[in-house]
């Protein structure tokens, strides 16, 4: 690893502690494995093994070849997010942290960023120091929705090695589109069936107020859920939309600022949240996925009444932008 970006990082996320105390600082004499690396540099970091897939850098304490089937596929994940969204495909190296454990996971987490939704996994991206580049960082742990958690965070990675901006909403449906098996060709039948509890309920989409958020505390299961459906609607079922979306991500490639993606929506429907909405809405489930889906989007789409109550959402993959991060240490610092 880069010493520098590593002191960085580290020196980042030491910041945003904040004044919270050690949750495990009575517990460390039956964590020696936690309590040896906390003297060290890497400071509870998993970096025994270091294992490359294409641009991913992965960081391990258990030989990565044990779980082969973890990383299979990820190399190519830049170039189907590419040839999808009509941008390039991204070459920018990430550093991913898998922890072998939830315990060591959340215990890091808990003590580096206190303030931080309760998720599996975190993309970071983060300056470094002249704040002419920046690094690209995962933390996540070993565990039955690994794969899943991986593509979903390095969905994100790659949409930020490319682009100087994404809005949150739309790295967070792109992100939610990739995440599911390749075969599922980013249908999600949990996110559609709550979208039709959703709507049927009065609550209806509305891409202004999707645009209109900034902050990752602002983004709930609902807000998942739109995201990802405006997402597969303009992907999966409408040319016009498609186009829309792959020429806004190229105004994102130049611009920190393009104009708002429901503004250009408005040019080609007259009502784009109703068009969205009639569209996902009435989608039928064996029509998107076929009999082709398998693993990990198996466990999902099999059991949603589970999903829901075990709360998918409250332990959803999450991004933060360096800025975020700063708006979490703001928070900490003004706390009463
Ligand atoms: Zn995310």
């Amino acid at each position: 690893m880069n010493q520098a970006s590593r002191f960085l990082f580290l020196g980042l996320i030491a910041l945003s502690s904040g004044c919270k105390q050690n949750p495990s600082g009575g517990e460390a004499s039956t964590k020696p494995r936690l309590v040896r690396a906390l003297s060290q540099e890497s400071e509870g970091l998993p970096d025994n093994r270091v294992t490359r897939v294409g641009p991913f850098l992965f960081y391990s304490d258990q030989p990565l070849e044990e779980h082969n089937l973890i990383i299979d596929g990820l190399e190519s994940l830049p170039s189907e997010i590419a040839l999808e969204l009509g941008i390039p495909a991204s070459q920018r190296m990430v550093k991913v942290y898998l922890f072998s454990n939830q315990e060591l996971f959340q215990e890091y987490v808990s003590q580096k960023y206190p303030l931080l939704p309760n998720r599996r996994a975190y993309f970071i991206s983060q300056k470094r120091a002249g704040g002419f580049s920046e690094d690209l960082v995962v933390l996540t742990m070993m565990g039955p929705r690994v794969k899943q958690d991986l593509r979903h965070e390095l969905t994100h990675a790659s949409l930020h090695g490319v682009l100087k901006q994404v809005p949150l909403w739309l790295d967070e449906g792109i992100a939610e589109y990739f995440e599911t098996d390749p075969r599922n060709k980013g249908f999600n039948p949990i996110h559609q069936e709550g979208l039709q509890r959703q709507w049927s309920s009065g609550t209806l989409p509305d891409l202004d107020r999707l645009e209109s958020l900034s902050q990752v505390q602002q983004m709930h299961r609902e807000e998942y859920r739109e995201s990802w459906a405006w997402v597969y609607w303009m992907l999966r079922h409408s040319p016009e939309g498609k186009e829309t979306l792959k020429a806004y991500l190229n105004q994102c490639r130049q611009s920190k600022t393009p104009k708002k993606i429901i503004e250009q929506l408005r040019e080609k429907f007259a009502d784009p949240n109703l068009a969205m909405m009639r569209s996902v809405g009435t989608l039928e489930r064996n029509t998107e996925i076929g009999d082709g889906r398998t693993g990990y989007s198996r466990q999902l789409s099999e059991s949603p009444s589970q999903n829901e109550r075990a709360g998918r959402f409250a332990s959803s993959p999450v991004a933060l932008t360096e800025s975020e991060i700063g708006a979490a240490r703001a928070s900490a610092t003004n706390r009463p």
